[in-house]
Protein backbone atom coordinates (compact mmCIF):
# COMPACT_ATOMS: atom_id res chain seq x y z
CA UNK A 1 0.00 0.00 0.00
CA UNK A 2 1.95 3.69 -0.81
CA UNK A 3 1.62 5.96 1.49
CA UNK A 4 -1.72 7.69 2.40
CA UNK A 5 -1.66 11.21 2.94
CA UNK A 6 -4.85 12.59 4.43
CA UNK A 7 -7.15 14.99 7.03
CA UNK A 8 -8.09 12.95 9.30
CA UNK A 9 -7.34 9.16 9.99
CA UNK A 10 -9.29 7.14 12.39
CA UNK A 11 -8.15 3.78 13.84
CA UNK A 12 -11.00 1.12 14.75
CA UNK A 13 -14.32 0.91 12.60
CA UNK A 14 -16.68 -0.43 15.11
CA UNK A 15 -19.72 1.29 15.74
CA UNK A 16 -17.59 4.42 17.40
CA UNK A 17 -14.62 4.84 14.66
CA UNK A 18 -17.80 4.52 12.64
CA UNK A 19 -20.16 7.27 13.89
CA UNK A 20 -17.38 9.81 14.35
CA UNK A 21 -16.62 9.82 10.66
CA UNK A 22 -20.52 9.88 9.97
CA UNK A 23 -20.72 13.16 11.66
CA UNK A 24 -17.46 14.74 10.17
CA UNK A 25 -18.63 13.83 7.00
CA UNK A 26 -21.58 14.83 7.18
CA UNK A 27 -22.28 17.55 9.70
CA UNK A 28 -18.63 19.06 9.71
CA UNK A 29 -17.85 18.21 5.92
CA UNK A 30 -14.28 16.71 7.15
CA UNK A 31 -14.29 14.28 4.06
CA UNK A 32 -10.62 13.66 3.31
CA UNK A 33 -10.48 11.00 5.98
CA UNK A 34 -9.56 7.38 6.39
CA UNK A 35 -11.11 4.28 8.74
CA UNK A 36 -8.89 1.51 8.99
CA UNK A 37 -9.52 -1.71 11.14
CA UNK A 38 -7.44 -4.74 11.50
CA UNK A 39 -10.93 -6.86 11.02
CA UNK A 40 -14.05 -6.54 9.10
CA UNK A 41 -15.92 -2.98 9.88
CA UNK A 42 -18.10 -3.65 13.32
CA UNK A 43 -16.43 -7.39 13.76
CA UNK A 44 -15.37 -7.11 17.10
CA UNK A 45 -16.94 -5.51 20.11
CA UNK A 46 -19.57 -4.12 17.97
CA UNK A 47 -20.81 -7.74 16.70
CA UNK A 48 -21.19 -8.80 20.22
CA UNK A 49 -23.64 -5.98 21.44
CA UNK A 50 -27.21 -7.20 22.64
CA UNK A 51 -28.40 -4.40 20.82
CA UNK A 52 -30.40 -2.85 23.61
CA UNK A 53 -31.13 0.38 23.95
CA UNK A 54 -32.52 3.16 26.98
CA UNK A 55 -32.41 6.89 28.48
CA UNK A 56 -32.20 5.68 31.95
CA UNK A 57 -29.21 6.28 33.75
CA UNK A 58 -28.52 7.00 37.41
CA UNK A 59 -27.00 10.70 36.84
CA UNK A 60 -27.87 13.41 35.05
CA UNK A 61 -25.08 13.67 32.59
CA UNK A 62 -25.81 10.07 31.10
CA UNK A 63 -29.45 10.91 30.37
CA UNK A 64 -28.52 13.73 28.60
CA UNK A 65 -25.93 11.90 26.58
CA UNK A 66 -27.96 8.72 25.54
CA UNK A 67 -30.78 10.65 25.56
CA UNK A 68 -29.36 12.81 22.43
CA UNK A 69 -27.87 9.77 20.87
CA UNK A 70 -31.15 8.09 20.70
CA UNK A 71 -32.99 11.19 19.74
CA UNK A 72 -30.31 10.83 16.42
CA UNK A 73 -31.13 7.02 16.07
CA UNK A 74 -34.66 7.95 16.04
CA UNK A 75 -33.93 10.70 13.59
CA UNK A 76 -32.25 7.98 11.22
CA UNK A 77 -35.38 5.33 11.59
CA UNK A 78 -37.15 8.20 10.28
CA UNK A 79 -34.97 9.18 7.42
CA UNK A 80 -34.26 5.41 6.59
CA UNK A 81 -37.80 3.72 6.61
CA UNK A 82 -36.76 2.53 9.49
CA UNK A 83 -33.43 0.70 8.11
CA UNK A 84 -31.95 0.05 11.90
CA UNK A 85 -35.11 -2.01 13.13
CA UNK A 86 -35.56 0.79 15.93
CA UNK A 87 -38.34 -0.89 18.30
CA UNK A 88 -39.63 0.68 21.97
CA UNK A 89 -41.00 -1.96 23.70
CA UNK A 90 -39.08 -0.57 26.89
CA UNK A 91 -36.81 -2.16 29.65
CA UNK A 92 -38.50 -3.73 32.46
CA UNK A 93 -36.13 -3.86 35.62
CA UNK A 94 -37.70 -6.39 38.64
CA UNK A 95 -37.49 -6.49 42.18
CA UNK A 96 -38.56 -8.38 45.05
CA UNK A 97 -37.78 -5.32 47.56
CA UNK A 98 -40.95 -4.55 49.76
CA UNK A 99 -40.33 -0.75 48.92
CA UNK A 100 -40.16 1.19 45.68
CA UNK A 101 -38.71 4.61 47.54
CA UNK A 102 -34.78 3.41 46.69
CA UNK A 103 -35.55 2.84 43.26
CA UNK A 104 -37.52 6.19 42.64
CA UNK A 105 -35.65 8.49 43.99
CA UNK A 106 -32.42 6.87 42.07
CA UNK A 107 -35.08 7.62 38.90
CA UNK A 108 -35.36 10.88 40.18
CA UNK A 109 -31.43 11.73 40.53
CA UNK A 110 -31.10 10.42 37.08
CA UNK A 111 -33.44 12.34 35.37
CA UNK A 112 -32.83 15.96 37.30
CA UNK A 113 -35.81 18.36 37.57
CA UNK A 114 -38.17 17.36 34.65
CA UNK A 115 -38.41 13.53 36.86
CA UNK A 116 -41.40 13.86 38.18
CA UNK A 117 -43.84 14.26 34.94
CA UNK A 118 -41.55 11.55 33.47
CA UNK A 119 -42.34 9.26 36.26
CA UNK A 120 -46.15 7.57 36.70
CA UNK A 121 -46.60 5.38 40.00
CA UNK A 122 -49.29 2.47 39.17
CA UNK A 123 -50.05 0.98 42.82
CA UNK A 124 -53.52 -0.30 41.93
CA UNK A 125 -54.71 -1.57 39.10
CA UNK A 126 -57.01 1.19 38.15
CA UNK A 127 -56.50 0.38 33.92
CA UNK A 128 -54.13 3.22 33.12
CA UNK A 129 -51.12 1.60 32.59
CA UNK A 130 -50.15 1.05 28.75
CA UNK A 131 -49.04 -2.70 28.06
CA UNK A 132 -45.89 -2.94 26.08
CA UNK A 133 -46.86 -3.62 22.73
CA UNK A 134 -45.33 -4.13 18.95
CA UNK A 135 -46.78 -0.42 18.07
CA UNK A 136 -44.46 1.49 15.50
CA UNK A 137 -42.09 3.37 17.72
CA UNK A 138 -43.06 6.32 17.52
CA UNK A 139 -46.71 5.40 18.99
CA UNK A 140 -45.37 3.75 22.11
CA UNK A 141 -44.88 5.97 25.35
CA UNK A 142 -42.31 7.43 27.16
CA UNK A 143 -41.28 8.16 30.40
CA UNK A 144 -41.21 5.50 33.44
CA UNK A 145 -44.51 3.50 34.43
CA UNK A 146 -43.63 2.27 37.92
CA UNK A 147 -45.64 -1.26 38.50
CA UNK A 148 -46.41 -1.64 42.32
CA UNK A 149 -49.07 -3.90 42.03
CA UNK A 150 -48.78 -7.66 42.04
CA UNK A 151 -52.13 -8.34 40.48
CA UNK A 152 -50.98 -6.24 37.55
CA UNK A 153 -47.80 -7.99 37.46
CA UNK A 154 -49.01 -11.00 37.32
CA UNK A 155 -51.63 -10.01 34.63
CA UNK A 156 -49.26 -8.00 32.32
CA UNK A 157 -46.53 -10.23 32.62
CA UNK A 158 -47.17 -13.77 33.01
CA UNK A 159 -44.28 -16.16 33.82
CA UNK A 160 -41.81 -13.83 36.15
CA UNK A 161 -41.11 -15.04 39.91
CA UNK A 162 -44.59 -14.12 41.68
CA UNK A 163 -42.14 -12.64 44.60
CA UNK A 164 -41.28 -10.02 42.25
CA UNK A 165 -42.95 -7.08 43.93
CA UNK A 166 -42.17 -3.62 41.73
CA UNK A 167 -41.48 -3.21 38.10
CA UNK A 168 -39.99 -0.04 36.20
CA UNK A 169 -41.02 0.02 33.04
CA UNK A 170 -38.73 2.65 31.09
CA UNK A 171 -40.02 3.06 28.00
CA UNK A 172 -38.48 5.30 26.10
CA UNK A 173 -35.91 1.91 25.70
CA UNK A 174 -36.04 -1.07 22.87
CA UNK A 175 -33.21 -2.47 20.61
CA UNK A 176 -32.27 -2.07 16.90
CA UNK A 177 -29.86 -3.30 14.92
CA UNK A 178 -26.56 -1.45 15.43
CA UNK A 179 -25.01 -3.43 12.47
CA UNK A 180 -27.67 -1.81 10.10
CA UNK A 181 -27.26 1.53 12.12
CA UNK A 182 -23.32 0.99 11.43
CA UNK A 183 -24.29 0.19 7.39
CA UNK A 184 -26.18 3.16 7.31
CA UNK A 185 -23.38 5.62 8.31
CA UNK A 186 -20.31 3.55 6.57
CA UNK A 187 -22.79 3.66 3.11
CA UNK A 188 -23.07 7.47 3.68
CA UNK A 189 -19.02 7.96 4.90
CA UNK A 190 -18.47 6.13 1.74
CA UNK A 191 -20.91 8.21 -0.84
CA UNK A 192 -19.48 11.63 0.71
CA UNK A 193 -15.34 9.93 -0.49
CA UNK A 194 -14.40 8.63 2.94
CA UNK A 195 -12.38 5.70 2.88
CA UNK A 196 -12.31 2.34 4.64
CA UNK A 197 -9.07 0.33 5.14
CA UNK A 198 -8.35 -3.33 6.39
CA UNK A 199 -4.82 -2.54 7.79
CA UNK A 200 -3.78 -2.81 10.86
CA UNK A 201 -2.14 0.47 13.16
CA UNK A 202 1.66 -0.75 14.58
CA UNK A 203 2.98 2.51 15.61
CA UNK A 204 2.53 6.37 15.49
CA UNK A 205 5.19 8.50 14.84
CA UNK A 206 4.60 11.91 15.55
CA UNK A 207 6.81 14.85 13.85
CA UNK A 208 4.00 17.56 14.19
CA UNK A 209 1.48 15.57 11.78
CA UNK A 210 1.12 11.35 12.58
CA UNK A 211 2.45 8.71 10.16
CA UNK A 212 0.99 5.65 10.96
CA UNK A 213 2.74 2.60 10.16
CA UNK A 214 0.17 -0.31 8.80
CA UNK A 215 0.76 -3.85 8.40
CA UNK A 216 -1.88 -6.02 6.59
CA UNK A 217 -4.95 -7.52 8.03
CA UNK A 218 -4.93 -8.53 11.39
CA UNK A 219 -1.19 -7.39 11.69
CA UNK A 220 1.19 -10.70 12.00
CA UNK A 221 3.50 -9.39 9.09
CA UNK A 222 5.71 -6.48 8.72
CA UNK A 223 5.13 -3.32 7.37
CA UNK A 224 2.89 -2.91 4.43
CA UNK A 225 2.31 1.05 3.97
CA UNK A 226 1.67 4.37 6.00
CA UNK A 227 -0.66 6.90 6.11
CA UNK A 228 -0.03 10.14 7.29
CA UNK A 229 -2.40 12.86 8.86
CA UNK A 230 -3.07 15.37 10.69
CA UNK A 231 -5.83 14.32 12.59
CA UNK A 232 -5.76 10.89 14.55
CA UNK A 233 -8.82 9.59 16.58
CA UNK A 234 -8.17 6.36 18.48
CA UNK A 235 -11.26 4.38 18.43
CA UNK A 236 -9.77 1.41 18.48
CA UNK A 237 -12.42 -0.34 21.40
CA UNK A 238 -10.14 -3.04 24.06
CA UNK A 239 -7.41 -1.34 22.44
CA UNK A 240 -7.99 1.74 23.05
CA UNK A 241 -4.69 1.81 25.32
CA UNK A 242 -2.59 0.07 22.81
CA UNK A 243 -3.20 2.47 19.99
CA UNK A 244 -2.85 5.35 22.81
CA UNK A 245 0.08 3.95 23.95
CA UNK A 246 1.87 4.49 20.59
CA UNK A 247 2.00 8.08 21.83
CA UNK A 248 3.09 7.69 25.13
CA UNK A 249 -0.42 8.21 26.49
CA UNK A 250 -2.29 5.87 29.33
CA UNK A 251 -6.07 6.32 29.56
CA UNK A 252 -7.95 5.48 33.05
CA UNK A 253 -9.93 2.50 30.79
CA UNK A 254 -10.12 -1.59 31.48
CA UNK A 255 -11.53 -4.44 30.03
CA UNK A 256 -14.20 -6.86 31.06
CA UNK A 257 -15.18 -9.75 30.01
CA UNK A 258 -19.19 -10.48 29.47
CA UNK A 259 -21.13 -12.96 27.70
CA UNK A 260 -23.79 -13.71 26.50
CA UNK A 261 -26.07 -16.91 24.80
CA UNK A 262 -28.92 -17.12 22.58
CA UNK A 263 -31.24 -20.41 22.35
CA UNK A 264 -34.92 -21.22 20.90
CA UNK A 265 -37.22 -21.06 23.54
CA UNK A 266 -39.18 -24.73 22.05
CA UNK A 267 -41.44 -24.43 25.28
CA UNK A 268 -42.59 -20.78 24.40
CA UNK A 269 -41.42 -19.49 28.17
CA UNK A 270 -40.83 -16.19 27.45
CA UNK A 271 -43.59 -14.39 25.57
CA UNK A 272 -42.82 -12.72 22.02
CA UNK A 273 -43.95 -9.19 23.28
CA UNK A 274 -42.01 -8.73 26.76
CA UNK A 275 -39.46 -6.11 26.78
CA UNK A 276 -35.69 -6.25 27.86
CA UNK A 277 -36.59 -7.89 31.43
CA UNK A 278 -33.84 -7.10 34.09
CA UNK A 279 -33.65 -8.61 37.73
CA UNK A 280 -32.00 -6.25 39.69
CA UNK A 281 -31.54 -8.16 42.72
CA UNK A 282 -28.73 -10.38 43.94
CA UNK A 283 -29.15 -13.97 44.06
CA UNK A 284 -27.85 -17.38 44.83
CA UNK A 285 -27.95 -19.51 42.22
CA UNK A 286 -30.19 -22.29 42.43
CA UNK A 287 -28.03 -25.88 42.39
CA UNK A 288 -29.16 -29.21 44.16
CA UNK A 289 -27.18 -30.00 47.10
CA UNK A 290 -24.74 -32.55 45.30
CA UNK A 291 -24.13 -29.59 42.61
CA UNK A 292 -23.86 -27.02 45.52
CA UNK A 293 -20.96 -29.18 47.20
CA UNK A 294 -19.36 -30.29 44.07
CA UNK A 295 -18.69 -26.58 42.99
CA UNK A 296 -18.40 -25.51 46.63
CA UNK A 297 -15.35 -28.34 46.90
CA UNK A 298 -13.32 -26.19 43.99
CA UNK A 299 -11.42 -22.95 44.46
CA UNK A 300 -12.41 -22.23 41.33
CA UNK A 301 -15.52 -22.98 41.06
CA UNK A 302 -16.97 -22.40 44.74
CA UNK A 303 -18.08 -18.39 43.95
CA UNK A 304 -21.08 -20.33 42.04
CA UNK A 305 -22.50 -20.72 45.13
CA UNK A 306 -22.31 -17.82 46.58
CA UNK A 307 -24.51 -14.47 46.19
CA UNK A 308 -23.84 -13.08 42.85
CA UNK A 309 -24.84 -9.50 42.00
CA UNK A 310 -28.56 -8.31 40.14
CA UNK A 311 -28.25 -7.94 36.51
CA UNK A 312 -29.54 -10.74 35.08
CA UNK A 313 -31.17 -9.69 32.00
CA UNK A 314 -33.10 -12.24 29.32
CA UNK A 315 -35.18 -10.61 25.79
CA UNK A 316 -36.94 -12.29 22.98
CA UNK A 317 -35.12 -12.40 20.10
CA UNK A 318 -36.03 -12.00 16.36
CA UNK A 319 -39.24 -10.31 16.75
CA UNK A 320 -42.36 -11.07 17.11
CA UNK A 321 -42.56 -13.74 14.72
CA UNK A 322 -38.91 -15.38 16.32
CA UNK A 323 -38.51 -18.18 18.64
CA UNK A 324 -35.45 -17.34 20.18
CA UNK A 325 -34.51 -16.04 23.17
CA UNK A 326 -30.79 -13.94 24.56
CA UNK A 327 -29.89 -14.10 28.11
CA UNK A 328 -26.94 -11.93 29.75
CA UNK A 329 -25.53 -11.22 32.53
CA UNK A 330 -22.84 -8.95 33.28
CA UNK A 331 -21.37 -9.86 36.60
CA UNK A 332 -17.50 -10.47 35.47
CA UNK A 333 -15.64 -7.45 37.52
CA UNK A 334 -12.26 -8.74 37.04
CA UNK A 335 -10.23 -7.04 34.10
CA UNK A 336 -8.44 -8.62 31.62
CA UNK A 337 -6.29 -8.53 28.60
CA UNK A 338 -7.88 -8.26 25.59
CA UNK A 339 -7.82 -10.64 22.81
CA UNK A 340 -9.15 -10.46 19.39
CA UNK A 341 -10.88 -13.47 19.96
CA UNK A 342 -12.34 -13.37 23.64
CA UNK A 343 -12.77 -16.53 25.46
CA UNK A 344 -15.67 -18.08 26.63
CA UNK A 345 -16.39 -19.47 30.10
CA UNK A 346 -17.73 -22.97 29.79
CA UNK A 347 -19.54 -22.30 33.06
CA UNK A 348 -21.53 -18.96 31.74
CA UNK A 349 -24.36 -21.36 30.18
CA UNK A 350 -25.81 -23.08 32.87
CA UNK A 351 -25.29 -20.10 35.24
CA UNK A 352 -26.80 -17.45 33.20
CA UNK A 353 -29.82 -19.97 32.64
CA UNK A 354 -30.25 -20.96 36.40
CA UNK A 355 -29.73 -16.72 37.17
CA UNK A 356 -32.35 -16.17 34.79
CA UNK A 357 -34.90 -19.00 36.35
CA UNK A 358 -34.64 -16.56 39.11
CA UNK A 359 -36.50 -14.26 37.43
CA UNK A 360 -38.80 -16.12 35.08
CA UNK A 361 -39.30 -19.75 36.85
CA UNK A 362 -40.28 -21.40 33.26
CA UNK A 363 -36.96 -21.39 32.15
CA UNK A 364 -35.88 -24.69 35.06
CA UNK A 365 -37.26 -26.72 32.18
CA UNK A 366 -34.25 -26.06 29.96
CA UNK A 367 -31.63 -26.97 32.82
CA UNK A 368 -29.09 -29.87 31.63
CA UNK A 369 -31.39 -29.53 28.43
CA UNK A 370 -30.73 -26.36 26.63
CA UNK A 371 -31.94 -26.83 22.99
CA UNK A 372 -29.16 -26.68 20.22
CA UNK A 373 -27.43 -25.01 18.41
CA UNK A 374 -27.40 -22.41 21.14
CA UNK A 375 -24.94 -19.31 19.95
CA UNK A 376 -22.79 -18.60 23.44
CA UNK A 377 -20.51 -15.35 22.47
CA UNK A 378 -18.07 -12.77 24.00
CA UNK A 379 -16.84 -9.53 24.05
CA UNK A 380 -14.82 -6.95 25.96
CA UNK A 381 -16.56 -3.81 28.57
CA UNK A 382 -14.10 -1.49 28.16
CA UNK A 383 -14.46 0.77 30.97
CA UNK A 384 -13.57 3.20 33.24
CA UNK A 385 -13.93 2.88 36.98
CA UNK A 386 -16.68 5.27 36.81
CA UNK A 387 -18.10 3.93 33.48
CA UNK A 388 -18.84 7.30 31.69
CA UNK A 389 -17.20 7.05 27.77
CA UNK A 390 -13.77 9.10 26.91
CA UNK A 391 -14.84 11.18 24.15
CA UNK A 392 -12.48 14.47 23.37
CA UNK A 393 -8.85 15.31 22.91
CA UNK A 394 -6.41 12.73 24.06
CA UNK A 395 -3.28 14.88 25.32
CA UNK A 396 -1.33 15.16 22.18
CA UNK A 397 -1.94 17.80 19.65
CA UNK A 398 -4.00 17.12 16.90
CA UNK A 399 -5.38 13.66 19.01
CA UNK A 400 -8.53 12.50 20.03
CA UNK A 401 -10.61 9.46 21.35
CA UNK A 402 -13.64 7.86 21.60
CA UNK A 403 -14.18 4.92 23.66
CA UNK A 404 -14.56 3.44 27.10
CA UNK A 405 -17.79 2.56 25.58
CA UNK A 406 -18.66 -0.33 28.05
CA UNK A 407 -22.28 -1.83 27.67
CA UNK A 408 -23.98 1.17 26.40
CA UNK A 409 -21.71 2.04 22.82
CA UNK A 410 -24.59 0.61 20.57
CA UNK A 411 -27.59 3.38 22.13
CA UNK A 412 -24.54 5.79 22.47
CA UNK A 413 -22.94 5.57 19.71
CA UNK A 414 -24.48 8.39 17.89
CA UNK A 415 -23.91 11.22 20.77
CA UNK A 416 -20.47 9.62 20.98
CA UNK A 417 -19.48 10.01 17.66
CA UNK A 418 -21.03 13.43 17.19
CA UNK A 419 -19.25 14.48 20.30
CA UNK A 420 -16.14 13.53 19.11
CA UNK A 421 -16.85 15.12 15.46
CA UNK A 422 -17.58 18.09 17.23
CA UNK A 423 -14.04 18.23 18.93
CA UNK A 424 -12.12 17.34 15.82
CA UNK A 425 -13.94 20.23 13.99
CA UNK A 426 -13.66 22.98 17.39
CA UNK A 427 -17.19 22.97 16.88
CA UNK A 428 -19.62 24.30 19.61
CA UNK A 429 -19.75 21.48 22.43
CA UNK A 430 -22.93 20.33 24.20
CA UNK A 431 -22.96 20.74 27.94
CA UNK A 432 -21.75 17.31 28.60
CA UNK A 433 -18.20 17.52 26.58
CA UNK A 434 -16.16 18.31 29.21
CA UNK A 435 -17.78 15.34 31.60
CA UNK A 436 -17.20 13.04 29.41
CA UNK A 437 -13.46 14.38 28.34
CA UNK A 438 -9.89 12.93 30.58
CA UNK A 439 -10.78 16.45 31.96
CA UNK A 440 -13.45 15.22 34.42
CA UNK A 441 -10.35 13.50 35.97
CA UNK A 442 -9.44 17.01 36.98
CA UNK A 443 -12.78 18.06 38.73
CA UNK A 444 -12.47 16.51 42.12
CA UNK A 445 -16.11 17.52 43.04
CA UNK A 446 -17.34 15.73 40.54
CA UNK A 447 -15.04 12.83 40.72
CA UNK A 448 -16.26 12.86 44.73
CA UNK A 449 -19.64 12.50 42.93
CA UNK A 450 -19.04 9.46 41.19
CA UNK A 451 -17.72 7.90 43.81
CA UNK A 452 -19.82 8.22 46.37
CA UNK A 453 -23.01 7.34 43.68
CA UNK A 454 -24.78 3.54 44.61
CA UNK A 455 -25.13 3.01 41.25
CA UNK A 456 -23.03 3.34 37.99
CA UNK A 457 -25.61 2.02 35.52
CA UNK A 458 -24.20 -1.07 34.72
CA UNK A 459 -26.95 -3.32 33.84
C1 LIG B 1 -21.65 -9.00 25.48
C2 LIG B 1 -21.90 -7.54 25.17
C3 LIG B 1 -23.20 -7.06 25.12
C4 LIG B 1 -23.46 -5.72 24.84
N1 LIG B 1 -24.74 -5.27 24.78
C5 LIG B 1 -24.98 -3.96 24.49
C6 LIG B 1 -26.31 -3.47 24.41
O1 LIG B 1 -27.27 -4.22 24.61
N2 LIG B 1 -26.50 -2.16 24.10
C7 LIG B 1 -25.46 -1.30 23.90
O2 LIG B 1 -25.69 -0.11 23.67
N3 LIG B 1 -24.18 -1.73 23.97
C8 LIG B 1 -23.92 -3.04 24.25
N4 LIG B 1 -22.64 -3.49 24.34
C9 LIG B 1 -21.55 -2.52 24.18
C10 LIG B 1 -21.20 -2.23 22.74
O3 LIG B 1 -21.19 -3.42 21.98
C11 LIG B 1 -19.80 -1.59 22.73
O4 LIG B 1 -19.74 -0.52 23.65
C12 LIG B 1 -19.45 -1.06 21.36
O5 LIG B 1 -19.64 -2.03 20.38
C13 LIG B 1 -18.00 -0.59 21.36
O6 LIG B 1 -17.73 -0.13 20.07
P1 LIG B 1 -16.29 0.38 19.69
O7 LIG B 1 -16.36 0.88 18.31
O8 LIG B 1 -15.77 1.27 20.77
O9 LIG B 1 -15.37 -0.94 19.79
P2 LIG B 1 -15.20 -2.15 18.74
O10 LIG B 1 -16.50 -2.56 18.17
O11 LIG B 1 -14.40 -3.19 19.44
O12 LIG B 1 -14.35 -1.51 17.58
C14 LIG B 1 -12.98 -1.25 17.72
C15 LIG B 1 -12.33 -1.58 16.39
O13 LIG B 1 -10.96 -1.14 16.43
C16 LIG B 1 -10.21 -2.06 15.67
N5 LIG B 1 -8.81 -1.95 16.10
C17 LIG B 1 -8.32 -2.01 17.36
N6 LIG B 1 -6.99 -1.84 17.35
C18 LIG B 1 -6.63 -1.68 16.05
C19 LIG B 1 -5.38 -1.48 15.39
N7 LIG B 1 -4.22 -1.40 16.07
N8 LIG B 1 -5.38 -1.37 14.05
C20 LIG B 1 -6.54 -1.44 13.33
N9 LIG B 1 -7.75 -1.63 13.91
C21 LIG B 1 -7.78 -1.75 15.25
C22 LIG B 1 -10.83 -3.41 16.00
O14 LIG B 1 -10.54 -4.36 14.99
C23 LIG B 1 -12.31 -3.08 16.11
O15 LIG B 1 -13.03 -3.36 14.93
C24 LIG B 1 -22.36 -4.83 24.62
C25 LIG B 1 -21.06 -5.31 24.66
C26 LIG B 1 -20.83 -6.65 24.93
C27 LIG B 1 -19.41 -7.13 24.98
Amino acid sequence: MPLIDTDIAIVGAGIAGIATAYYLADKHGRRDLVLLDAGQPMGLTTAQSGENYRDWWPHPTMVAFTGHSIGRMEQIACDTDNAIHLTRRGYLLATRRGTTQALVEQLLAGYGSDAGERVRLHDADRGDYEAPSSVPWERAPGGIDVIANRALIARHFPGLDPDVSTLLHLRRAGDLSAQQLGQYMLDRIKALGGRLRRVCLRAIENDGAFELVLSEGEGNGGESGRIRCRTLVNAAGPFLNRVAGMLDVALPVENLLQQKIAFEDRAGVVQRQTPFTVDLDSQCLDWNSEERDLLAGSEQTSWLTRALPGGIHCRPEGGQQGTWVKLGWAYNQTASAPHREPPLDAYFPDVVLRGAAALRPGLRAYYGRLPRPFAHYSGYYTMTRDNWPLVGPLGVKGSFVVGALSGFGTMAACAAGELCADWVADAPLPDYAQDLSLARYRNKTLMAELAAMASRGVL
